[in-house]
């Protein structure tokens, strides 16, 4: 179990800056993952705390440590690739085994640690098959038991969940968040999948073009995203966005939707000493009221029965308006309804850095 400390870590591969002076501190013990679309930096980063990329500037510590130019292989960390490098033609005994014997750990040992993690991993039955054989699920916890079975400090995932099914990953999620529990070790894990962050981490960093743009626990970044970029990313159905009219005074309660024809809407108070010119209203689905004495008028554009709910798309002069409403509403496309805004639950956003402002 490990603290890992990243501070002002920057990789460039020439003048391409893949990860720009990054700072975050991932707590022992903590399911701590990097969310980002591709490209934006998260597997630089991974491999950088690895070992495999040395940084361009900036520390790695462990547990105090500066580690920044310690080799991978002594830092005491697993790495389990995307659908993992393991030897099809071994047993999954053999394959388990493998770190082990390379670290010369006698027999009655390894079979003693090997016995120990196929019972966390409850892989005990395959222990004999060849990995060949297996399936992918079973393919996903050997490689786990085989970065396990080193007892390292923590743990290193690169979108383990890649390859597999819809159907498998949701299953493949809640195990791989019951296996961090049950062994407290670190994890760090790399996805661009903003569900599989949410559901399993306890804290997601959002990147963005190489920049860590916010660190924070999942219901957090959702209810008070930081900026524009981690309110659009995080939460399906997305945040809606309203384009508003400027200049917003502090304290003004209300605002005109910036498109021809647009209502005004209410909005959140802006504190003192914020000013926008241009500013995006942003608002879950969740938090937008739908029902024929709203403000908003539009039309039923598509609608979507979504098991508990039901998902209602309204064009209305303020934009295409996604709406969370109760699964017994009846609403059919062309029907005209309202909408109106909980001001509460909105978020105003400067349009030109992005950032929240109240
Ligand atoms: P993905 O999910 O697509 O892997 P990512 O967020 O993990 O995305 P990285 O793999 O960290 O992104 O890559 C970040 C950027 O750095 C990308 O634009 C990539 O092309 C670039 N990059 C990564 N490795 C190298 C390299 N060895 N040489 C040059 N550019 C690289």
């Amino acid at each position: 179990m490990a603290e890992i400390r990243l501070v002002n870590l920057r990789k460039a591969f020439d003048d391409f800056v893949a990860v720009r002076d990054t700072t975050l501190t991932i707590h022992e013990g903590e399911f701590f993952a990097l969310l980002g679309p591709s490209g934006c930096g998260k597997t630089t980063t991974l491999r950088m705390i690895a070992g495999l990329e040395m940084p361009t500037s900036g520390r790695i510590e462990l547990d105090g440590r500066d580690v920044t130019s310690v080799r991978a292989a002594k830092r005491d960390i697993a790495f389990v690739f995307q659908m993992f490098a393991l030897y099809p033609h071994l047993r999954v005994k053999d394959n388990i085994a493998y770190p082990l014997r390379s670290q010369g750990i006698p027999a009655s040992e390894r079979k003693e640690r090997i016995d120990e993690v196929a019972r966390v991993l409850r892989i005990e039955h395959l222990l004999k098959r060849r990995i060949s054989s297996l399936a992918g699920g079973d393919r996903q916890r050997v490689a786990l038991a085989r970065g396990m079975v080193r007892r390292p400090r923590a743990f290193l995932m690169d979108e383990p969940l890649g390859t597999l099914d819809a159907e498998m990953r949701s299953a493949m999620r809640e195990e791989l968040r019951g296996l961090h529990d049950r062994i407290g070790a670190t994890s760090v894990y790399v996805t661009h999948d903003q569900i599989e962050a949410m559901s399993m981490a306890d804290r997601i960093a959002v990147m963005s073009k190489g920049d860590v743009l916010q660190a924070a626990p999942p219901m957090e970044l959702y209810l008070n995203p930081a900026s524009l970029f981690v309110a659009g990313f995080v939460g399906s159905p997305a945040m809606n966005f309203i384009e508003i009219e400027g200049p917003l005074a502090p304290g003004a309660t209300s605002a005109q939707a910036a498109l021809p024809g647009a209502p005004e809407l209410p909005v959140p108070a802006l504190p003192e000493g914020a000013s926008g010119q241009k500013l995006v209203l942003g608002i879950r689905p969740e938090h937008l009221k739908v029902g024929a004495d709203e403000p908003i008028s539009g039309t039923v554009f598509a609608t979507e029965y979504l098991g508990s709910h039901r998902l209602v798309v309204i064009e209305t002069p303020a934009g295409r308006l996604r709406a969370r409403v109760a699964k017994g509403l009846a609403l059919k496309i062309g029907d005209r309804i309202g909408v109106g805004v909980d001001p509460a639950w909105a978020i105003l956003f400067d349009a030109d850095t992005g950032l929240a402002l109240n």
